[in-house]
């Protein structure tokens, strides 16, 4: 049986035809259903039909049946005939071919003003005298029959409106538990294609003036040529433009088609086009556009549909955006803390150090003072060589307390200068050549170094800082390379910074080492060591409003970059001394 046949029809069909034969004392009776084109009738019911005749009916093309279809199709009323053998109108009729009519009643039914289909009722054992009554009669029971079968269309329209809502309820069931914009695109194409049946539907995100394909469904990907299209161009980017859903309802013969475009909807077979702004209020964030095939088309309900849906989306699109808008924020604001703990440590441990600084200087000047008396005046080696080591750790000691009250420094207390961090590392490289080469070749051992890198635009700094920076970073570097090997300083700009990174191919940093590396006093190479390497130079960037970056894994060497912000006035002036 034909798919546009409802059971419920049939059931109307069938019970008022044998009603009809019934009232009307009639020896059989018929009913059939014109098929939605209007070519060609399907029988539907029969009442005391011979059974070798049930198929036949079917069978009948309507150009035969020019009595039927012209008169029964669109007419007036019921037509009837008291003696068929003798009409002219019957005379050629196939179904007169078929079986011997005496008498008949032919009703249209007419739904909406067009014939929908018919019932015949006949006299075939005597001719039948039909009175104006029976005409009424029949018409009257046709019309109940319409409304009836009205009432099963319109059931069946709730019905299927209901299970699309049930659909559309469970596509935003799914889309609306928050997450992250990753696959959410995709899983809205997804949606929307079982949503509206369709195997070929895609999303189209707004980026700046453009649409980005950012969901696809089916085969769709096929149909787009770019991944991104301009807003306007393209039946997705006059949705756009208009902010208004659009239907295609053929997609091959629409105009505004790319080629390529009307290339692939040829052959994959898509007829109809559909396509509806997705929006969060008034402001417009995509297109979905959604396609079929064969014999279906898209309509105003699939508008409805489509557009409650992208509601849906646009908010599960949103929700998307913010939760990652709001975790940037929490990254954001758990790096800046992390910043002013740092600062904040840093400048307690300053203020500390100055102090220490302060009191030791003092207190070393007066036992370095005591120590070069007593050795100009001790004769004995046996005093003088003691008392030369003690010097000497009294030295070292002067020089520990001038790094720690260079690392107190909060405050610059030097001129702000041109500098260029190529020239630097060049200059502090050859300065350096006895530590990192002759040292190294001393030991056995070989350390290659090389400045490496472009040109960088000057920065405003303190070079003498600076220098103590790259000082640093060297002799952390020679330090990491006991067994030898190589020391890359490159050079490099980055959008509005001047940069220096300075590479070893040395023994490399543990997590935990490399996240406290940049402490004060944190070392780990013992007690000849200060550990404040790292930390004075974290001091110098910070207040040259610039950055110090540590990358190392363990036995994979160690990467310190440093950056700069190039500009022409020092952070703040110079102070007036
Ligand atoms: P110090 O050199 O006096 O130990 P720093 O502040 O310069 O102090 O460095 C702190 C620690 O970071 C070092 O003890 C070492 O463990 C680690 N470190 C620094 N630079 C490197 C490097 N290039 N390779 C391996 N480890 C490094
Ligand atoms: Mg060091």
């Amino acid at each position: 049986m034909p798919a546009f046949i409802w059971t419920d029809v049939t059931e109307v069909f069938r019970k008022t035809t044998r009603a009809m034969v019934q009232v009307l004392g009639g020896d059989l009776g018929a009913a059939w259903q014109l098929a939605p084109e209007g070519d060609r009738i399907f029988p539907l019911a029969g009442c005391h039909v011979p059974k070798d005749l049930l198929g036949k009916f079917g069978s009948v093309s309507l150009a035969e049946m020019q009595l039927l279809v012209e008169e029964a199709s669109c007419p007036e009323g019921p037509i009837c005939s008291n003696d068929v053998e003798n009409d002219p109108r019957f005379a050629n009729h196939p179904w007169a071919r078929l079986i011997a009519l005496k008498s008949v009643i032919v009703a249209p039914l007419i739904i909406k003003g067009k014939s929908f289909g018919g019932f015949i009722i006949a006299w075939t054992r005597g001719r039948h005298r039909v009175t104006d009554e029976e005409i009424q009669l029949v018409e009257g029971m046709a019309q109940t029959a319409a409304i009836a079968v009205e009432n099963a269309q319109l059931l069946q329209e709730l019905k299927t409106r209901q299970s699309r809502l049930e659909k559309l309820l469970e596509a935003s069931r799914e889309l609306s538990p928050i997450q992250s914009v990753g696959s959410l695109p995709g899983q809205i194409a997804e949606a929307c294609g079982r949503l509206l049946d369709s195997n070929s539907v895609g999303l189209h995100l707004v980026e700046g003036e453009k649409l980005v394909v950012s969901g696809t469904w089916g085969d769709v990907r096929e149909t787009m040529p770019t991944p991104r299209i301009k807003i306007g161009q393209s039946l997705t980017g006059i949705v756009a433009a208009a902010g208004e859903p659009l239907i295609a309802p053929d997609l091959a013969a629409a105009d505004r088609l790319l080629p390529e475009q009307r290339e692939a909807v040829r052959r994959l077979g898509h007829r109809a086009w559909l396509g509806v702004p997705v929006k969060v209020g008034e402001r417009l964030v995509g297109v979905l556009s959604v396609r079929t095939r064969g014999e279906r088309g898209l309509g105003p309900e699939d508008l409805a549909i489509a557009t409650a849906f992208a509601s849906q989306a646009a908010i599960a699109l949103e929700n998307a955006r913010l939760f990652q808008e709001a975790q940037h924020a929490l990254a954001d604001l758990k790096a800046a803390q992390e910043q002013l703990i740092q600062s904040a440590t840093m400048r307690a441990l300053g203020e500390l150090a100055a102090g220490m600084a302060h009191h030791l200087n003092n207190l070393l000047a007066i036992m370095l003072g005591r120590l070069r008396l007593l050795l100009s005046s001790a004769e004995s080696a046996a005093i003088r060589r003691p008392l030369t080591i003690v010097e000497r750790a009294a030295m070292d000691a002067t020089e520990v307390v001038r790094r720690l009250s260079r690392f107190a420094r909060v405050q610059p207390t030097e001129e702000w200068q041109p500098v260029n961090l190529r020239e630097l590392a060049t200059e502090v490289l050859e300065m350096m050549r006895p530590r990192w080469q002759d040292a190294a070749q001393a030991q056995g051992i070989r350390i290659e170094a090389i400045v490496e890198g472009r040109e960088v635009p000057t920065v405003v700094g303190n070079a003498v800082s600076l220098r103590e920076v790259l000082i640093n970073l060297v002799l952390n570097a020679v330090d990491a390379l006991p067994a030898g090997g190589r020391i890359v300083i490159r050079t490099f700009g980055e959008h509005g910074w001047a940069c220096l990174a300075v590479s070893d191919t040395g023994v490399g940093m543990s997590d935990a080492v490399r996240e406290r590396a940049a402490e004060p006093f944190f070392t780990t190479k013992g007690p000849k060591a200060t550990g404040l390497g790292l930390s004075a130079s974290y001091g110098v960037l910070q207040r040259h409003g610039g950055e110090l970056r540590i990358e190392s894994a363990e036995g994979q060497g160690t990467t310190v970059t440093i950056r700069l912000p190039i500009r022409s006035i020092p952070p703040w002036p110079s102070p007036s001394r």
